[in-house]
């Protein structure tokens, strides 16, 4: 686990999870727990990995800066089902992350030595252990949570082409290092479509797929290589299902309409994303440079509403990297001028059927914000109540980004309770 400036202090200036938890009755103790988990990371004890199998979980490995290999949970799931999506191999903070200790036999997610929750590692899926025809680990194919899974299609983004193009958050390419692969530099069909067959034998597991990866710009128009790559990779998955439509989602560059009605009818999909990521205009042209230049905001957000037209009202989702809105030096200068801005746009999107979701911000080391500070608890448990009570206005239910298959959107993870 990397530290940021560290400020040893920080417990002294925000309030504390159990004041949160007094502050918000309405909300239950392990919602908010789980915000201030995705906020403040998690590092595991050796006690903790005493108790990782290898055989059963999903681990992650990752090089520590004496260079030795340390292999951890890939991640944990709370006592009432919901995940969290927090690797110690992403743990960047400025403040202490929480410990998953063992304490009286239970593996449990700690801090300052008071217990709070019990929690377990994710179990891996089968075919995880399985290759395809080609030799390829199937692992390297399809990556999972632990019911949805996911696929990046391509290992590339155009705006780490040119290093101020990327976006400010983004860990891939800020150091001048590509985003790795060609713009062609695709995933083998053959691949895809032998690792789905294993998939979906694993009975009760399998909720949905969610293909993603960075921006391509070309093609005949703007993002067609981009709309065509994903085409081709949904088309080999969907030749496991006797269905036309099966639960997927595409997270991708704003398409435009055209593009989007391609995409639903030659493909199985069945709900579409595309993040707005920061939800003022000026700030979003300062965080997402190459994007803004690409596809300015107010195109993005009519390909969204477009996009309501072609897949239908709560199949379609936008979310924000929550907290940028108040990187230094250009964002917001207060918590309250950020939320009044995320709800006014959140409400614009709402009102056109756009469910809303947001992620909460991890500083990663390599990004442009490396060791900014993320907002306060307070902020993020506001956020997420507002963005919840949006949607619950519009009648936008989460299901196509809901706690199990995603569980990093802790607006659409109240929707459980
Ligand atoms: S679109 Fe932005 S966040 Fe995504 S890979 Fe490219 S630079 Fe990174």
């Amino acid at each position: 686990m990397a530290q940021l400036e560290f400020d040893s202090e920080w417990r002294k200036k925000e309030e504390s999870l159990e004041e949160i938890i007094k502050k918000y009755p309405e909300l239950p103790p392990i919602a908010i727990l789980e915000i201030d988990a995705h906020r403040r990371g998690v590092f595991y004890t050796d006690k903790a990995l005493e108790r990782l199998d290898e055989s059963v979980h999903q681990v992650t490995e990752y090089t520590l800066r004496d260079k030795t290999q340390r292999k951890v949970p890939a991640s944990l799931t709370l006592r009432d089902g919901s995940h969290l999506v927090v690797g110690e191999d992403f743990t960047k903070t400025s403040r202490d992350p929480y410990l998953v200790d063992v304490v009286d036999g239970k593996i449990v997610l700690t801090d300052q030595g008071k217990v709070y929750e019990e929690v377990s590692y994710w179990e891996k899926p089968a075919f995880f252990d399985k290759v395809t025809s080609r030799g390829t680990p199937m692992k390297k194919v399809i990556a999972a949570r632990p019911q949805r899974y996911s696929i990046q299609p391509s290992m590339f983004c155009h705006f780490w082409e040119c290093a101020k193009d990327g976006c400010k958050y983004c860990s891939y390419g800020s150091k001048g290092v590509k985003y790795h692969g060609r713009p062609d530099d695709l995933i083998n069909l053959q691949d895809v479509e032998e690792t789905m067959r294993e998939l979906v034998k694993e009975p009760g597991r399998f909720v949905g797929v969610i293909l993603t990866g960075g921006s391509i710009l070309t093609g005949p128009k703007l993002c067609e290589d981009e709309l065509q790559i994903y085409i081709e990779v949904l088309q080999a998955m969907g030749t496991v299902f006797k269905t036309k439509k099966w639960p997927s989602q595409v997270n991708s560059t704003a398409l435009d309409k055209e593009q989007l009605q391609r995409l639903y009818d030659q493909t199985g999909l069945t709900s579409y994303t595309t993040d707005l990521e920061v939800f003022d205009d000026e700030l979003y042209k300062w965080v997402c440079p190459g994007k803004a230049k690409a596809i300015p905001q107010a195109e993005w957000k009519k390909r969204l509403f477009d996009a309501v037209d072609v897949f239908g009202k709560g199949r379609v989702d936008t979310g924000l990297v929550s907290g940028v809105e108040l990187a230094k030096p250009n964002g917001f200068k207060s918590e309250e001028e950020a939320l009044k801005k995320d709800f006014e746009t959140a409400e614009e999107m709402a009102s056109h059927g756009v469910l809303l979701k947001h992620d909460i911000w991890h500083v990663g080391d390599n990004s442009i914000f490396r060791g900014q500070l993320t907002p306060s608890l307070d902020y993020y448990v506001r956020l997420t109540k507002g963005l919840y009570e949006i949607n619950q206005k519009y009648g936008l239910s989460g299901d196509m980004d809901s706690y199990r298959k995603c569980g990093m959107h802790p607006n659409i993870n109240l929707d459980r309770i």
